[in-house]
């Protein structure tokens, strides 16, 4: 280290991999095992663990780094769709999910048409018809340029201890919701800061038959009389878990990575003649801003609505604080009839933290009554805080109020 600060004029700090660059990953085929961390930075604020993007893709622009090579730079955008999923209504268009739509509906259309024309004959010989059909041809690749990909972004530790954010499809948020309602009703919270519970979340298979599931991560611990029985395998988060969240967890509404586009902006990409370098200037007009700012001036910020819809917990007794001494907290107990469970999780966080902060009183008003005391005695040491049951949730949210620092 000495020996480098000699000659700081001569080396840089070698940077090892990616640097500080964060990305949202993909299950991997397999199996990975990762508890749920509770709503951070913007999210903190709408108690919302999970956030659903779409992007598109199907664009790109000069390779700024050679741009005479003819590897063109991808330019994925973020979809401004927006819907009402209980009425299956489109509240918000999107230019380029039109055109998706548009061209979707050329494509089933043509293959009509050929289905039609060879009637009769084996599905390998229209197959192949599909593939020497121009028409066909040129509707299909750029269905599959143009791809449209969805995924619900989570924050989450691993079982290795690391933590950051995974995408995750459809499917996989489906069995995960369903898991997360089986907990609930046995008054389990997943969520819990000093338990918790570690989730399997299972990829299996390849492509279109690429199988999702997701189950509760089971331990065998031995009974009094050495009989082995299974638990579900806990997921404290340590102090140590909660620094590292603070600067590996992402900021959901950013965590796709993509440009934020406006609807005219999106509109001018869909009507060009998708040359890199126009594709370029469309994407040029984003002003410069951090990508949270870009994000919160844009409506497609506003948190998608949740497509599965899973009925109301019921109000748990909270696992999550041994300490309280304080009495029951006279607060409404968790939304019966509420039919997100992601608010009924926000509510019980919001319990604990107002007793937490009526016990923080407490603590304070014993504290002056004890400085009124004449004879000084020596006041107790304050307990440290070294263990997971001493982190409160409420110092746990604070920690998360800075949305886009990272
Ligand atoms: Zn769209």
């Amino acid at each position: 280290m000495e020996q480098q600060q000699q000659y700081e004029d001569v080396f840089g700090t070698a940077r090892i991999g990616g640097g500080d660059y964060q990305k949202a990953k993909k299950i991997e085929t397999g199996i990975t095992e990762a508890r749920l961390i509770p709503p951070v930075k913007s999210q903190k604020a709408t108690g919302r663990w999970s956030l659903y993007h779409r992007i598109h893709y199907g664009y790109y622009g000069v390779n700024r780094r050679d741009p005479t090579s003819d590897k063109l730079w991808a330019k994925p955008f973020l979809c401004i769709e927006e819907k009402d999923m209980r009425l299956q209504m489109i509240t918000k268009a999107c230019p380029k999910c039109e055109q998706v739509k548009d061209k979707k509906a050329a494509l089933d259309e043509r293959e009509a048409e050929i289905r039609k024309e060879l009637k009769g004959r084996p599905e390998q010989d229209i197959k192949g018809t599909f593939k020497s059909d121009p028409v066909y041809d040129t509707l299909n690749k750029w269905r599959i340029q143009h791809n449209i990909d969805g995924h619900y972004y989570i924050n989450v530790k691993y079982v290795d201890g690391s933590v950051g954010c995974m995408k995750i499809p459809s499917k996989s948020k489906k069995a995960l919701d369903e898991q997360i309602k089986n907990l609930l009703a046995k008054k389990i919270d997943p969520f819990a800061l000093n338990a918790g519970v570690f989730f399997k979340f299972s990829r299996q298979g390849e492509k279109i038959n690429t199988e999702y599931s997701v189950s509760v991560s089971k331990e065998e611990v031995a009974g009094p009389g050495g009989e082995l029985y299974e638990r579900n395998k806990t997921a404290p988060l340590s102090g140590a878990d909660v620094e590292q969240i603070k600067t590996k967890a992402m900021d959901l509404l950013t965590a796709h990575g993509a440009t934020v586009l406006t609807e005219a902006q999106i509109k001018a990409l869909v009507e060009c003649d998708e040359d890199p370098a126009t594709v370029d200037a469309i994407f040029d007009q984003v002003q410069k801003a951090t990508p949270a700012e870009q994000v919160a001036s844009s409506p497609a910020a506003k948190p998608t609505p949740k497509p599965v819809q899973t009925p109301a917990p019921t109000p748990a007794a909270k696992p999550v604080v041994k300490t309280a001494p304080a009495p029951a907290p006279t607060s409404a107990p968790a939304p019966v009839g509420e039919d997100d469970e992601e608010a009924a999780l926000l509510k019980k966080l919001e319990e604990t933290r107002a007793r937490k902060a009526a016990e923080k009183a407490a603590a304070q008003a014993a504290q002056v009554a004890q400085a009124m005391k004449p004879a000084p005695k020596p006041a107790p040491a304050p307990v440290q805080v070294q263990n997971i049951d001493e982190i409160d949730p409420d110092s746990f949210i604070e920690e998360f109020g800075d949305p886009g620092s990272n």
